[in-house]
């Protein structure tokens, strides 16, 4: 979700999705804490309604396609691959990932699509007009930025996104923070913190390749020299890192989180905080270790562990609480993106909320096999989770790698919650970092050129800087 006046955003209405010339348009509505008043939420409400009645068969249909698709490469285990549709069009032909490439027959439907596409372009902009009559605020997004429809002409409006964060010219990093702007210097100095680097996938699991067909590179090869370089970044700034892998090899995801929960429990100890009795800490130890010597994802293979199930189980939960304390050691997750249609380019960041797991799981019961046996247990929503310090670091990091490597802006969504397992089953502030497309010629030129790793390294041993001025 791009910032829309960060820090007054009472609360927001995705109004409405719709297609227009093959650029993704969405309404959004946010009223700032000043303005609200009984008046301007009722207005907004019979907006929102208004929509819902009018569009909700497309609605669901958009919801149903867009999210949580798994890519064919990922764990059905709870690591799925959110791909931005590039246009609605193909999302609404083929809804299966695999889907075949456009061809002529589908066009009498396209044409279809597309009448719908100016109905709801057309909705979209009398929904804003009133919007702003009742003296509300509508930005229109589409791929090329945000529009802020009460000044639609400003240059600043379409890139917003970048000023959050600004590099001047001594090297201070100004940041917009919920207290207000602020000078970051980066100081180059992460003393007392630990990273948790994962670089993603690895040995019988490619991540994502290119050429897709004919594969000469490989996803997992790139993350592991990039993860490589941020760990010399951060360690060069005093920090501590760790690793979940360090070599071309399968690294199961219930593995990675077991090191990381048995990492944290290192730390409490040494910080004389583990909350923990020396047979309790054994025997979670021993759980723990039991994921990484099975070192396999499915719920039949026990690898899964204390984390296996829906919601958050005693054992897990006894460890996220201890981990939430830990307010300088962070995990960082390092991947690619691939767009099949090879019209995204970017950095993204991938956080996790409650909400966004809780919306997953419940997705996954009705969709996923895993979830229907009998072994998997199915427990209570887990609410405990610190979303506002997973965005305010997915935030850093987006803005930090961009203003290192100005060609990153993506055209897609920068931020975004989801549901990866990684950033699910610890308690540690987390982000998957999502370097840049593959699939796109001009980032993937760009991931191969020299210098490359080192200034994403930089970007993010700045955000975490930057994160860690801010709490
Ligand atoms: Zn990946």
């Amino acid at each position: 979700m791009p910032e829309i006046n960060g820090q007054t955003i009472l609360y927001e209405y995705i109004v409405i999705f719709s297609s227009f010339s093959k650029e993704c348009c969405r309404v959004i509505v946010a009223e700032s804490a000043e303005y609200v008043n009984t008046f301007r939420l009722f207005s907004l409400d019979v907006c929102f309604v208004t929509c819902l009645l009018l569009f909700s068969p497309i609605l669901k249909t958009i919801k149903r396609e867009e999210r949580w698709s798994p890519n064919p490469s990922s764990n059905m285990n709870g690591n799925y691959y959110y791909t931005m549709p590039d246009n609605f069009y193909t999302e609404f032909d083929t809804p299966n990932e695999n889907r075949p490439a456009k061809d002529t027959s589908t066009k009498k439907k396209e044409t279809k699509k597309k009448g719908v596409g100016y109905r709801m372009l057309i909705f979209c902009l009398v929904v804003s007009i009133v919007l702003l009559a009742c003296g509300g605020t509508a930005y229109f997004l589409h791929r090329k930025g945000v529009i802020d429809l009460q000044n639609p002409f400003s240059s600043s409006s379409s890139s917003s996104r970048k000023e959050r964060t600004k590099i001047s010219n001594n090297g201070n990093v100004k940041a917009l923070t919920p207290g207000g702007e602020m000078t970051v210097p980066v100081q180059g100095d992460l003393t007392g913190y630990t990273v948790i680097l994962d670089p993603g996938h690895g040995g019988r699991d490619t991540g994502c390749v290119f050429p897709f067909n004919n594969p000469k590179y490989d996803e997992c090869d790139f993350n592991l020299k990039i993860a490589k370089q941020v760990k010399e970044e951060l360690q060069s700034r005093g920090a501590v890192v760790y690793m979940t892998r360090t070599d071309n090899e399968w690294v199961s995801l219930y593995n990675r989180i077991a090191q990381t929960h048995l990492i944290c429990m290192d730390i409490a100890k040494e910080q004389g905080v583990l909350p923990f009795s020396s047979e309790r800490e054994a025997e979670l130890r021993m759980l723990l270790q039991e994921s990484i010597d099975i070192n396999e994802d499915s719920v039949a293979s026990g690898g899964m562990g204390i984390m296996v199930g829906s919601g958050v189980g005693e054992d897990l939960q006894e460890l996220m609480e201890m981990e939430y304390k830990l307010e300088k050691v962070l995990f960082l997750s390092i991947h690619l993106n691939s767009s099949e249609s090879r019209t995204l380019h970017g950095t993204q960041i991938y956080y996790v909320t409650d909400d966004s797991i809780i919306e997953s799981e419940h997705n996954q019961m009705r969709t996923n096999s895993e979830f229907q046996r009998s072994d998997f247990p199915i427990r209570d929503e887990y609410y405990g989770r610190n979303s506002d310090k997973n965005y305010a670091l997915s935030e850093c990091l987006y803005n930090c790698i961009v203003n290192e490597i100005p060609q990153f802006e993506t055209n897609a969504h920068p931020i975004l919650a989801d549901n990866y397992a990684v950033l699910r089953e610890h308690g540690l502030t987390g982000a998957l970092v999502e370097v840049a497309f593959l699939s796109d010629d001009n980032d993937r030129e760009r991931l191969l050129k020299d210098g490359t790793n080192a200034s994403v390294a930089k970007g993010i041993a700045d955000a975490i800087e930057i994160y860690s001025a801010q709490q």
